[in-house]
């Protein structure tokens, strides 16, 4: 297994990894330790989409940094789940997290970061860390909405327009497969209560067509729907986590596709990982994404999480995803 820089990112720090179906980042011990907290609570009993873990993109294990940049690293095994390899020199070592990589089969990816919460950070922070982000929240959405946009990237077929809307924040990035509009931090941060609808209508391409666009949104909202039943259970406080939203633009996959055969190509939750039980996917980079769900919805980014058995519900981030509720119910508007 090669992991190689990833071409698509919303936002967060730089040098995110993929390999195939397998993403890696650098991260904290106790991101680790929440993947690994959240995994071995899943209940098999619950309906899906009922775990905080159905929500997560599969945990596959760690690596240090000297393995990953290993060609010979071999992070799955095909049965999956944790495979923690160097178990003992890591504790010395900066470890990578191994997961699901959500953009694994899409040919033209565009994502969506959505910070959730008002407040920012845990206890472990500094105090200038503290007061750095608790002005962040206030004078964003983070304050006002329990959310803000963090970062996106969209696909824009062969064009260079830009929209109008606070266009200094956004950049327009060539590739092979097209063109690509990147809305920096300050983009979000921008956005303001009366302007936030307008910002995330810009996620879902004009290409597509209204009625396949708002069966889009309607499955992005009926998950949003699910996963806020599913944080109403849990006991946890998440500070700086993020909904990912993605879906792959790919012309191909949409002019041809009828509303009513949309359900085939899209689904509320998607189990599995595409390519992990075909090798020969991994290395190939077309014609194999009909495989995989046009759109995915998941909860990332858990450096300052814990579970919190006993202390009920985290309001904090709740709030944000009751405002996203109700912004994508005007967007269906
Ligand atoms: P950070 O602490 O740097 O903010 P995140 O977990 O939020 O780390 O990840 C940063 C970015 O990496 C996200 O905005 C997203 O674009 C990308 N990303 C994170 N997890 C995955 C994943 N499992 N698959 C694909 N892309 C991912
Ligand atoms: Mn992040």
């Amino acid at each position: 297994m090669k992991f190689t820089p990833s071409p698509h990112q919303a936002a967060g720090h730089a040098g995110i990894l993929e390999a195939g179906p397998v993403f890696a980042k650098l991260t904290a011990q106790q991101e680790i330790d929440f993947y690994a907290e959240a995994r071995s609570r899943l209940d098999d009993s619950l309906d899906l989409g009922a775990n905080l873990y159905d929500w997560m993109p599969t945990f596959m294990g760690t690596l240090t940094q000297g393995a990953v940049n290993s060609p010979d690293a071999t992070v799955i095994n095909p049965d999956q789940i944790l495979v923690d390899q160097v178990a003992e020199q890591a504790a010395l070592e900066e470890k990578y997290i191994v997961l699901q990589n959500l953009l694994y089969g899409y040919k033209n990816p565009c994502i969506l970061d959505i910070k959730l919460g008002a407040v920012l950070v845990d206890d472990t922070v500094s105090e200038e860390k503290r007061l750095r982000l608790a002005k962040v929240s206030a004078e964003t959405t983070s304050g006002s909405l329990h959310l803000r946009v963090c970062g996106m990237k969209v696909y824009n077929g062969q064009s260079d327009e830009k929209p109008p809307l606070l266009d200094e924040t956004i950049a327009v990035e060539s590739t092979d497969s097209g063109k690509y509009l990147k809305f920096n931090k300050f983009f979000g941060r921008s956005l303001t209560i009366e302007n936030i609808q307008e910002g995330l209508s810009l996620f879902f391409v004009k290409s597509i067509a209204p009625e396949l666009r708002k069966a889009l949104i309607t499955t992005f909202y009926q998950r949003l729907q699910l996963f806020y039943n599913c944080l109403v259970d849990a006991e946890v406080r998440i500070k700086s986590g993020s909904l990912f939203f993605c879906y792959d633009a790919d012309p191909a996959r949409w002019d041809q596709l009828q509303v009513e055969l949309y359900g085939e190509q899209d689904r509320i939750f998607d189990e599995g990982i595409a390519g992990m039980d075909d090798e020969s996917d991994a290395g190939s980079d077309d014609e194999t994404n009909a495989d995989c769900p046009l759109s995915r919805l998941k909860f990332i980014d858990f450096a300052h999480s814990k579970f919190t058995d006993g202390q009920g519900c985290d309001e904090n981030v709740i709030v944000g995803v009751e405002n996203l509720l109700k912004i994508f119910e005007q967007l269906l508007q």
